[in-house]
Protein backbone atom coordinates (compact mmCIF):
# COMPACT_ATOMS: atom_id res chain seq x y z
CA UNK A 1 0.00 0.00 0.00
CA UNK A 2 1.35 3.34 -0.93
CA UNK A 3 1.29 6.05 1.86
CA UNK A 4 -0.82 9.09 1.40
CA UNK A 5 0.32 12.74 2.30
CA UNK A 6 -2.87 14.64 3.33
CA UNK A 7 -4.30 15.95 0.13
CA UNK A 8 -3.07 13.44 -2.00
CA UNK A 9 -5.06 11.08 -3.66
CA UNK A 10 -5.97 7.66 -5.28
CA UNK A 11 -8.71 6.23 -7.66
CA UNK A 12 -10.68 3.57 -5.39
CA UNK A 13 -13.07 1.94 -7.98
CA UNK A 14 -14.04 5.33 -9.45
CA UNK A 15 -13.60 7.78 -6.81
CA UNK A 16 -10.86 9.88 -5.24
CA UNK A 17 -9.87 8.65 -1.70
CA UNK A 18 -7.57 10.01 0.55
CA UNK A 19 -7.55 12.68 3.89
CA UNK A 20 -9.05 15.73 3.24
CA UNK A 21 -9.35 15.35 0.00
CA UNK A 22 -11.90 16.86 -2.98
CA UNK A 23 -13.82 13.70 -4.07
CA UNK A 24 -15.93 15.45 -6.56
CA UNK A 25 -15.30 13.43 -10.03
CA UNK A 26 -14.33 16.43 -12.34
CA UNK A 27 -12.44 14.43 -14.77
CA UNK A 28 -15.73 12.21 -15.38
CA UNK A 29 -18.10 15.35 -15.45
CA UNK A 30 -15.63 16.89 -18.09
CA UNK A 31 -15.25 13.70 -20.13
CA UNK A 32 -18.44 13.57 -20.06
CA UNK A 33 -19.36 16.88 -21.38
CA UNK A 34 -17.10 16.43 -23.75
CA UNK A 35 -18.68 13.43 -25.32
CA UNK A 36 -21.94 14.83 -25.28
CA UNK A 37 -20.22 17.37 -27.37
CA UNK A 38 -19.41 15.22 -29.29
CA UNK A 39 -22.43 13.40 -29.77
CA UNK A 40 -24.13 16.75 -30.72
CA UNK A 41 -21.65 17.32 -33.53
CA UNK A 42 -22.41 13.93 -34.80
CA UNK A 43 -24.52 12.56 -37.36
CA UNK A 44 -27.36 10.64 -35.20
CA UNK A 45 -30.70 11.61 -35.28
CA UNK A 46 -31.66 13.63 -32.72
CA UNK A 47 -33.88 10.99 -30.88
CA UNK A 48 -30.41 9.06 -30.99
CA UNK A 49 -28.62 11.63 -29.56
CA UNK A 50 -30.50 11.52 -26.85
CA UNK A 51 -30.50 8.11 -26.20
CA UNK A 52 -26.76 7.91 -26.60
CA UNK A 53 -26.96 10.42 -23.26
CA UNK A 54 -29.18 8.76 -21.53
CA UNK A 55 -27.47 5.35 -22.21
CA UNK A 56 -23.93 5.79 -22.11
CA UNK A 57 -23.04 8.94 -20.57
CA UNK A 58 -25.09 10.08 -17.51
CA UNK A 59 -24.94 6.32 -15.81
CA UNK A 60 -21.33 7.31 -15.91
CA UNK A 61 -21.86 9.74 -13.22
CA UNK A 62 -24.69 7.40 -11.19
CA UNK A 63 -22.08 5.13 -10.10
CA UNK A 64 -19.41 7.75 -8.54
CA UNK A 65 -22.21 9.34 -7.02
CA UNK A 66 -22.42 6.17 -4.41
CA UNK A 67 -19.31 6.44 -2.84
CA UNK A 68 -18.26 10.39 -3.23
CA UNK A 69 -19.02 13.17 -1.57
CA UNK A 70 -19.71 15.72 -4.48
CA UNK A 71 -20.44 19.42 -4.75
CA UNK A 72 -23.45 20.48 -5.79
CA UNK A 73 -21.95 23.09 -7.89
CA UNK A 74 -20.39 21.28 -10.33
CA UNK A 75 -23.21 18.91 -11.21
CA UNK A 76 -25.76 22.10 -11.48
CA UNK A 77 -23.12 23.81 -14.28
CA UNK A 78 -23.15 20.13 -15.75
CA UNK A 79 -26.96 19.55 -15.81
CA UNK A 80 -27.14 23.33 -17.66
CA UNK A 81 -24.71 22.06 -20.40
CA UNK A 82 -26.80 19.38 -21.40
CA UNK A 83 -30.19 21.67 -20.98
CA UNK A 84 -28.66 23.48 -23.75
CA UNK A 85 -27.91 20.25 -25.63
CA UNK A 86 -30.98 18.42 -25.24
CA UNK A 87 -33.31 21.61 -26.11
CA UNK A 88 -31.29 22.04 -29.07
CA UNK A 89 -32.25 17.78 -30.07
CA UNK A 90 -35.86 19.01 -29.09
CA UNK A 91 -35.50 21.87 -31.53
CA UNK A 92 -37.10 23.94 -28.42
CA UNK A 93 -36.68 27.98 -27.71
CA UNK A 94 -35.54 29.21 -24.34
CA UNK A 95 -39.44 30.29 -23.26
CA UNK A 96 -39.73 26.35 -23.70
CA UNK A 97 -40.44 24.96 -19.68
CA UNK A 98 -37.56 22.37 -19.01
CA UNK A 99 -39.51 20.36 -17.34
CA UNK A 100 -40.05 17.97 -20.60
CA UNK A 101 -36.26 16.89 -20.32
CA UNK A 102 -36.72 15.55 -17.57
CA UNK A 103 -40.22 13.39 -17.86
CA UNK A 104 -40.06 9.51 -19.01
CA UNK A 105 -40.51 8.47 -22.74
CA UNK A 106 -44.45 7.42 -21.92
CA UNK A 107 -44.92 10.80 -20.59
CA UNK A 108 -43.35 12.63 -23.76
CA UNK A 109 -40.11 13.53 -22.03
CA UNK A 110 -36.90 13.42 -22.79
CA UNK A 111 -36.12 10.98 -20.05
CA UNK A 112 -32.87 12.59 -19.28
CA UNK A 113 -32.46 12.73 -15.62
CA UNK A 114 -30.39 15.86 -13.39
CA UNK A 115 -27.24 14.88 -11.87
CA UNK A 116 -28.10 17.50 -9.06
CA UNK A 117 -31.68 14.76 -8.19
CA UNK A 118 -28.99 11.76 -9.32
CA UNK A 119 -26.83 12.93 -6.64
CA UNK A 120 -29.23 13.41 -3.76
CA UNK A 121 -31.30 9.92 -4.74
CA UNK A 122 -27.71 8.83 -4.18
CA UNK A 123 -27.11 9.79 -0.68
CA UNK A 124 -30.60 9.27 0.14
CA UNK A 125 -29.91 5.79 -1.34
CA UNK A 126 -26.51 4.78 0.47
CA UNK A 127 -27.45 5.80 3.74
CA UNK A 128 -30.92 3.99 3.90
CA UNK A 129 -28.57 0.53 2.85
CA UNK A 130 -26.10 1.12 5.67
CA UNK A 131 -29.10 1.67 8.18
CA UNK A 132 -30.57 -1.83 7.12
CA UNK A 133 -28.02 -3.73 5.82
CA UNK A 134 -28.62 -6.92 6.60
CA UNK A 135 -25.25 -7.86 7.92
CA UNK A 136 -25.66 -7.30 11.84
CA UNK A 137 -22.28 -5.92 12.56
CA UNK A 138 -22.45 -3.42 9.66
CA UNK A 139 -25.92 -2.49 11.02
CA UNK A 140 -24.40 -1.87 14.40
CA UNK A 141 -21.58 0.64 13.44
CA UNK A 142 -23.91 2.50 11.41
CA UNK A 143 -26.70 2.79 13.97
CA UNK A 144 -24.33 3.83 16.50
CA UNK A 145 -22.48 6.37 14.28
CA UNK A 146 -25.70 8.13 13.68
CA UNK A 147 -27.08 7.94 17.07
CA UNK A 148 -23.91 9.49 18.26
CA UNK A 149 -24.12 12.58 15.44
CA UNK A 150 -27.54 13.18 16.71
CA UNK A 151 -26.94 12.87 20.61
CA UNK A 152 -23.86 15.99 19.88
CA UNK A 153 -26.53 17.92 17.62
CA UNK A 154 -29.75 17.51 20.88
CA UNK A 155 -27.32 17.42 23.48
CA UNK A 156 -29.42 14.18 25.09
CA UNK A 157 -30.08 10.87 24.24
CA UNK A 158 -31.95 10.08 21.12
CA UNK A 159 -34.83 8.51 20.55
CA UNK A 160 -35.78 7.06 17.31
CA UNK A 161 -38.30 9.69 15.95
CA UNK A 162 -35.22 12.11 17.10
CA UNK A 163 -32.93 9.90 14.28
CA UNK A 164 -35.74 10.34 11.52
CA UNK A 165 -36.22 14.02 12.49
CA UNK A 166 -32.42 14.22 12.04
CA UNK A 167 -32.15 12.43 8.77
CA UNK A 168 -35.10 14.29 7.20
CA UNK A 169 -33.23 17.44 7.05
CA UNK A 170 -35.53 19.13 9.74
CA UNK A 171 -34.01 22.54 10.85
CA UNK A 172 -37.13 23.13 13.77
CA UNK A 173 -35.47 23.73 17.93
CA UNK A 174 -32.62 21.66 18.29
CA UNK A 175 -32.16 20.77 15.12
CA UNK A 176 -31.24 23.67 13.45
CA UNK A 177 -28.01 23.75 15.71
CA UNK A 178 -25.75 21.86 12.84
CA UNK A 179 -24.27 24.79 11.40
CA UNK A 180 -20.37 23.94 12.04
CA UNK A 181 -20.90 20.45 11.14
CA UNK A 182 -18.00 18.90 9.17
CA UNK A 183 -19.13 17.51 6.02
CA UNK A 184 -20.30 13.96 6.25
CA UNK A 185 -22.50 11.30 4.97
CA UNK A 186 -25.00 12.43 7.80
CA UNK A 187 -24.98 16.39 6.99
CA UNK A 188 -25.23 15.11 2.79
CA UNK A 189 -28.13 12.75 3.67
CA UNK A 190 -29.80 15.37 5.59
CA UNK A 191 -29.23 18.10 2.77
CA UNK A 192 -30.59 15.85 -0.08
CA UNK A 193 -33.62 14.53 2.37
CA UNK A 194 -34.36 18.22 3.04
CA UNK A 195 -34.12 19.15 -0.54
CA UNK A 196 -35.91 16.29 -1.57
CA UNK A 197 -38.56 16.43 0.62
CA UNK A 198 -39.89 20.12 -0.52
CA UNK A 199 -40.39 18.71 -4.02
CA UNK A 200 -41.24 14.99 -3.78
CA UNK A 201 -42.38 15.14 0.25
CA UNK A 202 -40.44 12.13 0.97
CA UNK A 203 -39.17 11.87 4.47
CA UNK A 204 -37.81 9.19 6.83
CA UNK A 205 -40.32 7.66 9.33
CA UNK A 206 -40.00 5.33 12.61
CA UNK A 207 -42.42 3.05 12.36
CA UNK A 208 -43.45 2.09 15.69
CA UNK A 209 -45.42 -1.17 14.76
CA UNK A 210 -42.68 -2.77 13.12
CA UNK A 211 -39.68 -1.19 14.60
CA UNK A 212 -38.05 -0.50 11.85
CA UNK A 213 -36.89 2.45 9.77
CA UNK A 214 -38.48 3.68 6.83
CA UNK A 215 -38.81 6.52 4.01
CA UNK A 216 -41.67 7.54 2.70
CA UNK A 217 -42.53 8.80 -0.56
CA UNK A 218 -45.33 8.94 -2.97
CA UNK A 219 -46.17 6.01 -5.06
CA UNK A 220 -46.62 7.49 -9.05
CA UNK A 221 -49.09 4.57 -9.63
CA UNK A 222 -51.56 5.41 -6.23
CA UNK A 223 -50.58 8.95 -6.36
CA UNK A 224 -50.45 8.08 -2.39
CA UNK A 225 -47.80 8.13 0.08
CA UNK A 226 -46.17 4.47 0.84
CA UNK A 227 -43.41 3.75 2.93
CA UNK A 228 -40.36 2.20 1.46
CA UNK A 229 -39.40 -0.32 4.50
CA UNK A 230 -36.49 -2.46 5.00
CA UNK A 231 -37.31 -5.22 3.16
CA UNK A 232 -38.19 -3.53 0.06
CA UNK A 233 -35.05 -1.58 0.11
CA UNK A 234 -33.84 -2.59 -3.64
CA UNK A 235 -36.58 -0.53 -4.20
CA UNK A 236 -35.91 2.51 -3.25
CA UNK A 237 -33.84 4.15 -5.94
CA UNK A 238 -36.38 3.45 -8.33
CA UNK A 239 -38.89 4.84 -6.46
CA UNK A 240 -36.96 7.80 -5.86
CA UNK A 241 -36.39 7.92 -9.10
CA UNK A 242 -40.17 7.57 -9.96
CA UNK A 243 -41.39 10.01 -7.68
CA UNK A 244 -38.77 13.12 -9.27
CA UNK A 245 -40.44 12.47 -12.64
CA UNK A 246 -43.61 12.44 -11.36
CA UNK A 247 -42.62 16.06 -9.72
CA UNK A 248 -41.51 17.53 -13.29
CA UNK A 249 -44.76 15.77 -14.76
CA UNK A 250 -46.72 17.33 -12.46
CA UNK A 251 -44.78 21.07 -12.58
CA UNK A 252 -45.60 20.95 -16.41
CA UNK A 253 -49.32 20.52 -15.84
CA UNK A 254 -49.79 23.74 -14.00
CA UNK A 255 -48.06 25.96 -16.38
CA UNK A 256 -50.53 28.20 -17.67
CA UNK A 257 -50.34 27.61 -21.61
CA UNK A 258 -47.58 24.88 -22.53
CA UNK A 259 -49.67 22.13 -20.00
CA UNK A 260 -53.07 21.79 -22.38
CA UNK A 261 -51.43 19.24 -24.93
CA UNK A 262 -49.29 17.21 -22.03
CA UNK A 263 -52.62 16.45 -20.18
CA UNK A 264 -53.94 14.80 -23.00
CA UNK A 265 -50.87 13.36 -24.47
CA UNK A 266 -49.28 12.18 -20.94
CA UNK A 267 -51.94 9.90 -20.58
CA UNK A 268 -51.43 7.03 -23.16
CA UNK A 269 -47.94 6.14 -23.54
CA UNK A 270 -48.99 5.32 -27.32
CA UNK A 271 -48.87 8.52 -28.21
CA UNK A 272 -45.55 9.57 -27.06
CA UNK A 273 -43.92 5.97 -29.15
CA UNK A 274 -41.88 8.55 -31.51
CA UNK A 275 -39.38 9.89 -28.42
CA UNK A 276 -37.79 6.28 -27.89
CA UNK A 277 -36.52 5.77 -31.00
CA UNK A 278 -37.90 8.06 -34.17
CA UNK A 279 -40.52 5.21 -35.38
CA UNK A 280 -42.15 6.15 -38.45
CA UNK A 281 -41.25 9.86 -37.67
CA UNK A 282 -40.04 12.18 -40.22
CA UNK A 283 -37.33 14.75 -39.60
CA UNK A 284 -39.68 17.65 -40.46
CA UNK A 285 -42.47 16.01 -38.18
CA UNK A 286 -39.54 15.81 -34.55
CA UNK A 287 -38.89 19.22 -35.45
CA UNK A 288 -42.54 20.22 -35.41
CA UNK A 289 -43.88 17.93 -33.30
CA UNK A 290 -42.42 19.38 -29.45
CA UNK A 291 -42.58 22.94 -30.35
CA UNK A 292 -45.80 22.36 -31.16
CA UNK A 293 -46.93 20.37 -27.81
CA UNK A 294 -45.34 22.98 -25.77
CA UNK A 295 -47.25 25.70 -27.89
CA UNK A 296 -43.91 27.36 -29.10
CA UNK A 297 -45.24 28.19 -32.72
CA UNK A 298 -44.13 31.70 -34.01
CA UNK A 299 -48.10 32.34 -34.99
CA UNK A 300 -49.74 35.71 -35.29
CA UNK A 301 -52.00 34.99 -32.32
CA UNK A 302 -49.13 33.48 -30.14
CA UNK A 303 -47.03 36.73 -29.82
CA UNK A 304 -48.69 38.40 -26.64
CA UNK A 305 -46.34 41.87 -26.67
CA UNK A 306 -46.83 44.81 -29.17
CA UNK A 307 -49.84 45.49 -30.90
CA UNK A 308 -49.19 43.10 -33.85
CA UNK A 309 -51.91 41.78 -36.24
CA UNK A 310 -53.04 38.74 -34.77
CA UNK A 311 -55.20 37.71 -37.65
CA UNK A 312 -55.25 34.78 -39.41
CA UNK A 313 -53.01 35.10 -42.24
CA UNK A 314 -55.25 32.93 -44.51
CA UNK A 315 -58.98 33.82 -43.43
CA UNK A 316 -58.64 36.35 -41.44
CA UNK A 317 -60.28 34.93 -38.23
CA UNK A 318 -59.66 37.10 -35.72
CA UNK A 319 -56.55 34.84 -33.68
CA UNK A 320 -54.28 32.93 -35.56
CA UNK A 321 -53.49 30.00 -33.09
CA UNK A 322 -51.98 26.29 -33.34
CA UNK A 323 -55.63 24.91 -32.48
CA UNK A 324 -57.04 27.56 -35.52
CA UNK A 325 -54.31 26.31 -37.84
CA UNK A 326 -54.66 22.62 -37.14
CA UNK A 327 -58.24 22.34 -36.65
CA UNK A 328 -60.10 25.44 -37.31
CA UNK A 329 -58.83 27.11 -40.34
CA UNK A 330 -61.22 26.43 -43.48
CA UNK A 331 -58.23 26.84 -45.95
CA UNK A 332 -57.27 23.65 -44.68
CA UNK A 333 -60.18 21.58 -44.37
CA UNK A 334 -59.06 19.52 -47.58
CA UNK A 335 -55.87 18.48 -45.86
CA UNK A 336 -58.27 17.69 -42.56
CA UNK A 337 -60.20 15.62 -44.50
CA UNK A 338 -56.81 13.67 -45.50
CA UNK A 339 -55.76 13.48 -42.00
CA UNK A 340 -59.14 12.05 -40.93
CA UNK A 341 -59.00 9.00 -43.62
CA UNK A 342 -55.45 8.13 -42.74
CA UNK A 343 -56.51 7.07 -39.25
CA UNK A 344 -59.95 6.02 -40.45
CA UNK A 345 -58.33 3.56 -43.28
CA UNK A 346 -55.97 1.84 -40.42
CA UNK A 347 -58.79 1.47 -38.36
CA UNK A 348 -61.08 -0.62 -41.25
CA UNK A 349 -58.25 -2.10 -42.27
CA UNK A 350 -57.89 -3.65 -38.90
CA UNK A 351 -61.79 -5.05 -38.98
CA UNK A 352 -62.22 -8.59 -39.10
CA UNK A 353 -64.77 -9.47 -42.17
CA UNK A 354 -66.11 -11.88 -39.52
CA UNK A 355 -67.73 -9.24 -37.43
CA UNK A 356 -70.00 -8.47 -40.36
CA UNK A 357 -70.29 -6.33 -43.77
CA UNK A 358 -68.41 -3.12 -43.79
CA UNK A 359 -69.44 0.45 -44.91
CA UNK A 360 -67.97 3.88 -45.66
CA UNK A 361 -69.30 7.16 -45.13
CA UNK A 362 -72.46 5.98 -46.64
CA UNK A 363 -76.31 6.19 -45.27
CA UNK A 364 -77.92 3.23 -43.95
CA UNK A 365 -80.47 1.50 -46.41
CA UNK A 366 -83.57 1.57 -44.97
CA UNK A 367 -83.61 4.62 -43.10
CA UNK A 368 -84.45 7.64 -44.01
CA UNK A 369 -81.93 9.19 -42.63
CA UNK A 370 -79.20 11.88 -44.58
CA UNK A 371 -76.20 11.01 -41.61
CA UNK A 372 -73.64 8.92 -43.13
CA UNK A 373 -71.61 7.54 -39.93
CA UNK A 374 -67.75 7.30 -41.21
CA UNK A 375 -67.78 3.09 -40.51
CA UNK A 376 -70.74 0.97 -40.20
CA UNK A 377 -70.19 -2.74 -39.52
CA UNK A 378 -73.67 -4.56 -40.04
CA UNK A 379 -74.36 -8.06 -39.18
CA UNK A 380 -77.39 -9.15 -40.97
CA UNK A 381 -77.86 -12.69 -39.23
CA UNK A 382 -76.90 -11.27 -36.01
CA UNK A 383 -79.16 -8.33 -36.37
CA UNK A 384 -76.46 -5.87 -34.98
CA UNK A 385 -74.62 -2.63 -36.80
CA UNK A 386 -71.62 -1.07 -35.36
CA UNK A 387 -71.52 2.60 -35.55
CA UNK A 388 -67.66 4.07 -35.44
CA UNK A 389 -66.99 8.04 -36.09
CA UNK A 390 -63.43 9.43 -36.06
CA UNK A 391 -62.65 12.95 -34.69
CA UNK A 392 -59.60 15.00 -34.59
CA UNK A 393 -59.85 17.60 -31.65
CA UNK A 394 -57.35 19.76 -30.42
CA UNK A 395 -55.86 18.88 -27.33
CA UNK A 396 -57.96 21.90 -25.31
CA UNK A 397 -56.79 19.63 -21.88
CA UNK A 398 -59.44 16.16 -20.97
CA UNK A 399 -62.64 17.86 -21.68
CA UNK A 400 -62.12 19.13 -25.42
CA UNK A 401 -61.61 14.66 -25.97
CA UNK A 402 -64.83 14.18 -23.68
CA UNK A 403 -66.71 16.64 -25.57
CA UNK A 404 -65.48 15.43 -28.67
CA UNK A 405 -66.68 11.82 -28.49
CA UNK A 406 -69.82 13.22 -26.72
CA UNK A 407 -70.70 15.19 -29.49
CA UNK A 408 -70.59 12.18 -31.78
CA UNK A 409 -72.71 9.68 -29.70
CA UNK A 410 -75.25 12.66 -29.78
CA UNK A 411 -75.50 13.36 -33.67
CA UNK A 412 -75.85 9.42 -34.17
CA UNK A 413 -78.47 8.77 -31.76
CA UNK A 414 -81.51 9.16 -33.44
CA UNK A 415 -79.83 7.10 -36.57
CA UNK A 416 -79.62 4.59 -34.09
CA UNK A 417 -83.07 4.62 -32.73
CA UNK A 418 -84.29 4.37 -35.77
CA UNK A 419 -82.05 1.00 -36.39
CA UNK A 420 -83.58 -0.26 -33.20
CA UNK A 421 -86.78 0.39 -34.14
CA UNK A 422 -86.32 -2.21 -36.83
CA UNK A 423 -85.25 -4.72 -34.32
CA UNK A 424 -81.67 -4.00 -34.72
CA UNK A 425 -78.73 -4.11 -31.58
CA UNK A 426 -76.79 -0.73 -32.30
CA UNK A 427 -73.13 0.68 -30.98
CA UNK A 428 -72.07 3.79 -31.49
CA UNK A 429 -68.83 4.58 -30.80
CA UNK A 430 -66.03 7.24 -31.95
CA UNK A 431 -61.81 6.59 -32.31
CA UNK A 432 -60.93 10.40 -30.69
CA UNK A 433 -57.16 11.44 -31.93
CA UNK A 434 -55.80 14.45 -30.72
CA UNK A 435 -54.74 16.79 -33.69
CA UNK A 436 -51.18 16.84 -32.28
CA UNK A 437 -51.35 12.75 -31.74
CA UNK A 438 -52.84 12.22 -28.24
CA UNK A 439 -54.21 9.00 -28.01
CA UNK A 440 -57.34 9.23 -26.10
CA UNK A 441 -57.38 6.44 -23.51
CA UNK A 442 -61.18 5.61 -23.73
CA UNK A 443 -60.69 4.25 -27.77
CA UNK A 444 -59.35 1.17 -26.10
CA UNK A 445 -62.58 -0.33 -25.47
CA UNK A 446 -63.70 0.78 -29.42
CA UNK A 447 -60.94 -1.29 -30.60
CA UNK A 448 -61.87 -4.29 -28.03
CA UNK A 449 -65.36 -4.00 -30.11
CA UNK A 450 -64.15 -3.48 -33.73
CA UNK A 451 -62.16 -6.85 -33.01
CA UNK A 452 -59.20 -5.32 -33.42
CA UNK A 453 -56.03 -7.82 -32.10
CA UNK A 454 -54.13 -7.07 -29.50
CA UNK A 455 -50.95 -7.58 -31.32
CA UNK A 456 -51.93 -5.61 -34.23
CA UNK A 457 -53.48 -2.67 -32.34
CA UNK A 458 -50.24 -2.09 -30.43
CA UNK A 459 -48.81 -1.20 -34.53
CA UNK A 460 -51.82 0.52 -35.57
CA UNK A 461 -52.07 3.12 -32.46
CA UNK A 462 -48.25 4.03 -33.15
CA UNK A 463 -49.36 4.42 -36.99
CA UNK A 464 -52.52 6.65 -36.53
CA UNK A 465 -50.38 8.65 -33.98
CA UNK A 466 -47.49 9.33 -36.38
CA UNK A 467 -50.06 10.08 -39.26
CA UNK A 468 -51.60 12.43 -37.41
CA UNK A 469 -48.19 14.07 -36.50
CA UNK A 470 -47.03 13.99 -40.27
CA UNK A 471 -50.56 16.01 -41.45
CA UNK A 472 -50.84 18.31 -39.12
CA UNK A 473 -47.32 19.11 -39.86
CA UNK A 474 -47.87 19.71 -43.47
CA UNK A 475 -51.10 21.48 -42.50
CA UNK A 476 -48.77 24.13 -40.20
CA UNK A 477 -45.95 24.10 -42.82
CA UNK A 478 -48.55 24.76 -45.71
CA UNK A 479 -50.20 27.36 -43.89
CA UNK A 480 -47.31 29.58 -42.75
CA UNK A 481 -45.50 29.00 -46.34
CA UNK A 482 -47.73 28.71 -48.47
CA UNK A 483 -46.19 25.53 -50.51
CA UNK A 484 -48.12 22.98 -51.28
CA UNK A 485 -46.43 19.88 -48.40
CA UNK A 486 -48.15 16.54 -49.66
CA UNK A 487 -48.84 13.96 -52.78
CA UNK A 488 -52.02 12.35 -52.58
CA UNK A 489 -52.17 8.87 -53.76
ZN1 LIG B 1 -57.61 30.79 -40.66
Amino acid sequence: MTSLEEGEVYQHLGTPTGVRVRQTPEDTIVEILRYAAQTDSSLLAPWQKINALNTFLIPRISFVLRGSSVAKVHLNKADSTIRQLVRKWLDLPQRASTDIFYNCHRQGGANVPRMGDLCDVAVITHTFRLLTCPDPTVRSIVEEAIRDVVRKCTSRAPSEQDIDTYLSGFLEAEFGRKGGDLSSLWSRTCNASRRLGKRISCRWKWCKEHQELGILVRCIKTLEHTIVTPTARTLLERTLKDAIRCHYAEKLKRKPDQDKVFQVSSKWDASNHFLSGGKFTRFADWWFIHRARLNCIPLNGAICHGNRDKRCRKCGYAKETLPHVLCGCKHHSGVWCHRHNAIQNRLVKAIPPSLGKITINSAIPGTDSQLRPNIIVTNAEKKRVLMVDITVPFENRSPAFHEARAWKVLTYTPLANTLRAQGYKVQIHAVVVGALSAWDPHNEPVLRTCGVGRRYARLMRQLMVSDTIRWSRDIYTEHITGHHQYQVE
